[in-house]
């Protein structure tokens, strides 16, 4: 619960260094997780202040997977708000502004060391030896107004320890000895992470830092930061991030896909999910499981469940390897989910995908045959794509197709030669008819139901793997069955002549 009388606003800031990452995505989710759970604003901020690193098209990228993932956004470079600009390169007067702030307090100092001195001291192993903390300030205003090339360098204490809460460890303390001088704005005028969050973090009025636990060791910094400023500081919770499926090293970034242990090719893009066929909802729902869990050894749930139930005090601070075997699984679950007709809205992308013109009363008697059987929503087009094809145009399937287990082609050609005219004779052809009619004539034949069913399921889907066969037959109708069931006679018949 938030401990301060003080509106809950949470926020996602990252680099626009491209396409969005799911480790990202999962810190920023449990941000946006509290701030909903406490009927906060969740607002998105660039943080392009690494110029050579920003990558044109990312924040429409990054809005991109937010509206594909269903997690709204209140503020942000898109849509605006009262605390805007968003993008911290419009922001730079401000950075700039305070960090001369620090240094006329006395809490900051301007560094005029070169990059070669810089050099040497990194080739000695040593960190930066401080070397103008102690430059008298008026000759480092004089060499800054004739133009000298400078950063500004944040005083650290040299002693003691700094210690600090975080929502999700508790109280951490850090030895100030092993801490730097580190820069807060770059001789570019340009500010680092450190100055530029925290100005924009308290002007932009946030109440709860969430971010990966990499930024845990500067936090001694940001805190001796926000101290100086005077300003009152928020809450952190420094969230675990995701490992590789294996459990070692972090979640991949660069590499956008890489192998798991089976050797499957791995989803950490946010369009790769979606290309990959997952639903939304069970991507939200995979990540909310990672680190955090429902309480009630439940798996699936909605993003509307786990708000009601989400605390930040509950996220587990171990980093998780990255459970990828469980999403096929959850996304399976949300696909028997979600209702038929929108499955069907769902599916009818994928198939227009490989140009197929969808026609959607037929999709829409489709989808409800494949909901318990998909497991991602590509697998529409190895499964039933075929109903998406012309009907006119269908080809008989070859006799290797069609011909079951321990048959062959003059035994299949019996089966359908038995059953063409009973499946002629019903009237009623619904799926349940259809499978009495043809159980009674495998029981008559003393065939086992898989031949028959198989056989039939071949010869009018033209594959092994379709929607069941009477489900099939049904939709296709009992001419445009019949006919494809005489053509694959027809196959038959060739290849015994
Ligand atoms: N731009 C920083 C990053 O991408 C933001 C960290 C934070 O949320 O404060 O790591």
């Amino acid at each position: 619960m938030p401990t301060r009388d003080r509106p809950i606003r949470t926020r996602y800031a990252p680099s626009p260094t491209g396409p969005q990452h799911i480790g990202g995505i999962r810190s920023a989710l449990f941000g946006w997780l509290f701030a909903r759970r406490h009927g906060g604003q969740f607002i998105l901020r660039i943080e392009d202040t690494d110029q050579k690193r920003s990558v044109r098209g990312s924040v429409e990228q990054i809005v991109a997977s937010f509206d594909w993932l269903g997690l709204d956004i209140d503020e942000g470079p898109h849509i605006g708000g009262d605390y805007g600009p968003y993008v911290q390169s419009q922001r730079l007067d401000m950075y700039q502004g305070w960090a001369n702030w620090l240094v006329e307090q006395g809490y900051a100092y301007r560094c005029f060391a070169t990059p070669e001195e810089l050099a040497e001291m990194r080739k000695a192993g040593r960190g930066y030896d401080r070397r103008y903390r102690d430059f008298p300030a008026d000759r480092s205003a004089e060499r800054a107004a004739r133009g000298e090339a400078h950063v500004i360098r944040f005083k650290m204490p040299l002693a003691g320890t700094t210690s600090g809460i975080d929502s999700i460890r508790g109280e951490v303390a850090f030895d100030n000895a092993q801490l730097q001088d580190a820069v807060l704005l770059k001789s570019d005028g340009f500010p680092t992470y450190h100055l530029a969050h925290i100005v924009d973090d308290h002007a932009m009025r946030i109440s709860h830092i969430t971010r990966a636990v990499e930024w845990l060791p500067s936090f001694p910094l940001h805190l001796h930061i926000w101290h100086a400023f005077g300003w009152e500081k928020p809450q952190f919770a420094h969230l675990p991030v995701l490992l590789n499926p294996n459990g070692k090293g972090k979640l991949s970034k660069r590499k956008q896909q890489f192998a798991d242990s089976q050797g499957k090719s791995v989803p950490v893009l946010v369009h790769e999910f979606q290309s990959a066929g997952y639903l939304p909802e069970a991507v939200v729902n995979f990540l909310t499981n990672i680190g955090w869990n429902f309480g009630d050894d439940r798996e699936v749930f909605t993003r509307e469940e786990a708000i009601s139930r989400f605390d930040l005090q509950d996220v587990n601070p171990a980093n998780s390897a990255y459970p990828i075997a469980k999403l096929d699984w959850l996304n399976s679950q949300w696909i028997q989910r979600v209702d038929a007709n929108d499955l069907a809205r769902r599916l009818k992308p994928v198939l227009e995908s490989v140009g197929y013109a969808v026609d959607e009363a037929l999709l829409r008697k489709v989808a409800p045959t494949l909901q318990v059987r998909l497991k991602s929503l590509n697998d529409v087009l190895r499964m039933a794509g075929f109903f998406f094809e012309s009907w006119s145009d269908f080809a008989a399937p070859s006799a290797e197709i069609v011909i079951q287990r321990k048959m062959d082609a003059s035994s299949t050609l019996d089966i359908l030669r038995g059953a063409l005219p009973l499946l002629e004779a019903l009237d009623n052809f619904s799926p349940e008819a259809q499978q009495a009619a043809m159980s009674a004539f495998a029981a008559s034949r003393g065939l086992r139901n898989g031949a028959v069913f198989g056989s039939l399921r071949a010869a009018v889907s033209g594959q092994k793997v379709s929607p069941p066969t009477f489900d099939t037959m049904q939709i296709l109708g009992k001419a445009e069955s019949l006919r494809r069931v005489k053509l694959a006679m027809a196959a038959l018949e060739n290849t015994l002549s």
